[in-house]
């Protein structure tokens, strides 16, 4: 059995009086050419733990655990699962837990299930939450090594800018501090069934082992970029004043000791000025 294949999905959604949820973002992959790209650029090893973020039917699951040591899969919908236990019951290296990956404790699926092998994150995103997803995995330091998934080809842009492009911001700084980005394929919608309204792409995250820049104080450096590109189209001076609760003088001082001309643009600095930004902020604060 195809379980990619259009007709498959149909048969399984009549069998089962299954539902497609718009609202869950259950648009499946149907082409074996996507779901291999997205198992080999994930680099999965025979010793490796792979987490799964919404396995909908299975079908990368399946591909994963052919070549993982485990697989454990997080699916939010409790229709799908009955409908995972019988596609994917020739597996006996799969775990399907019935959750919120918002809510999930990636530690603790981790910690239960690695072994020698290194954690690979994987996924074809429901697409309403690939941002806050991504932000929770990077935040809480996930104990992964990357993390590669599908998501609408417009968030793919911002995450993998660079600064002057018109899609660097806030995103792109804070995954290309935590991660090295690589795009793996770009995805026509038409490979999904039903399709989405977006093209899509996959991208590889390799998370660093060692932060590309020394920070005194991290959550300075993400007040920067908040506020900065909270005001994107405003001058640094500008933008940043009241950030950190700083005066426009403190401000002034702050850019001219990081060497940071005040009348630019904050889409146009890269982590290194960024974190001598922040680095400046915090000299700053901790001397008045
Ligand atoms: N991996 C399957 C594929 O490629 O065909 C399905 C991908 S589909 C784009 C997204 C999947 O994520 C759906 O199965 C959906 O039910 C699930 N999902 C949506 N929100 C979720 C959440 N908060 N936690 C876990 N899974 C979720």
């Amino acid at each position: 059995m195809k379980l990619y294949a259009p007709s498959t999905i149909k048969e399984i959604k009549n069998q089962y009086n299954f539902r497609l949820s718009k609202s869950l973002g259950q648009n499946f992959l149907t082409d074996k050419h996507i779901i291999d790209r997205i198992i080999e650029g994930s680099r999965i090893g025979p010793e490796d733990l792979v987490i799964e973020i919404g396995p909908g039917i299975g079908v990368l699951t399946a591909e994963a655990a052919e070549n993982a040591k485990r697989v454990v899969a997080v699916e939010i919908d409790n229709g799908l699962i009955p409908i995972l236990e019988d596609t994917l019951k020739e597996y006996d290296n799969i775990t399907i837990l019935n959750q919120d990956v918002l809510k999930t404790d990636f530690s603790t699926i981790v910690s239960a299930y690695k072994t020698e092998g290194k954690t690979k994150i994987i996924g074809n995103l429901p697409y309403y939450i690939t941002t806050p997803i991504l932000m929770k995995l990077l935040e809480e330091r996930v104990l992964a090594d990357s993390i590669t998934v599908m998501m609408q080809k417009e968030v793919a842009d911002r995450i993998k800018a660079d600064p002057g492009n018109k899609n660097y911001g806030a995103l792109s700084v804070a995954v290309q501090y935590y991660c090295r980005v690589s795009q793996i394929a770009e995805v026509p919608k038409e490979v999904f069934f039903p399709p989405p309204k977006v093209d899509s792409a996959v991208l590889r995250m390799d998370i660093r082992e060692e932060r590309p820049v020394v920070l005194q104080d991290e959550t300075l450096f993400f007040t920067c970029i908040r506020a900065g590109f909270g005001q994107r189209r405003k001058t640094l001076l500008n933008s940043l004043t009241g950030a950190a609760g700083l005066s426009k003088d403190a401000v002034r001082e702050v850019l001219q000791t990081a060497g940071i001309d005040s009348g630019r643009r904050v889409e146009t600095l890269n982590l290194d000025e960024f974190a001598t930004l922040a680095n400046s902020m915090a000299d700053y604060k901790s001397s008045h």
